[in-house]
């Protein structure tokens, strides 16, 4: 059986190089789908809590939320900078504290101090799905992404690779020690 969560990611981006509107700086409410497959853990009775496969999602994912999403060959991009730079929030801000610890992947590296994420590939819907599979593919069983922004959307589907040690209490999944890190159940 599958666990379905969403989230929704508000970002500026645009399409360097691309002959249309989109090649104009622009924002986004991106929605993001993400289905996680097991099986059910008889002990809740479900697969996996949505909350928490929200919160690991929204942990990495966090970064792209009110931030400027620019492919690393934009000229926008040290422009940006060097304004962010001048006016002093380059390297952080008072205000700015909903920041997810800075990844850096093939496809994407995070700069959560100035709310910027720098892509190797121009950010699509489809880009952004290949982005957070990569992300989040070792840490959810995941078996569906889908992301809509706009009239866009787009979907790719996974081979579940493993099934989770799952606590039988509350859900989540076990740590290497075969315990619970959120109440302590330890297998027997
Ligand atoms: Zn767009
Ligand atoms: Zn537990």
């Amino acid at each position: 059986m599958k666990s379905i969560t969403k989230l929704d990611l508000q970002y500026a981006h645009r399409f360097y190089g691309f002959k249309g509107e989109a090649q104009y700086l622009h924002g986004h409410t991106g929605i993001l789908t993400i289905e996680v497959e097991d099986s059910v853990n008889p002990g809740v009775n479900m697969v996996f809590p949505c909350n928490e496969i929200q919160k690991t999602a929204w942990d990495v994912l966090k970064n792209f939320d009110h931030a400027l999403i620019l492919r690393e060959d934009d000229p926008l991009l040290p422009a940006v900078l060097d304004v962010y730079e001048k006016q002093g929030i380059r390297n952080g801000a008072p205000s700015n504290t909903m920041k997810g610890p800075a990844f850096k992947t093939e496809l994407a590296t995070a700069y959560p101090e100035c709310r910027l994420v720098v892509t190797k590939e121009t950010m699509t819907v489809e880009g952004m799905i290949k982005i957070v599979y990569d992300l989040l593919k070792d840490k959810l069983n995941i078996v569906k992404l889908t992301f809509t922004s706009g009239v866009n959307a787009a979907s790719e589907e996974y081979v579940p690779k493993r099934s989770m040690d799952r606590c039988p209490l509350c859900g989540i999944a076990m740590d290497e020690n075969g315990v619970c890190p959120k109440c302590g159940y330890r297998k027997a």
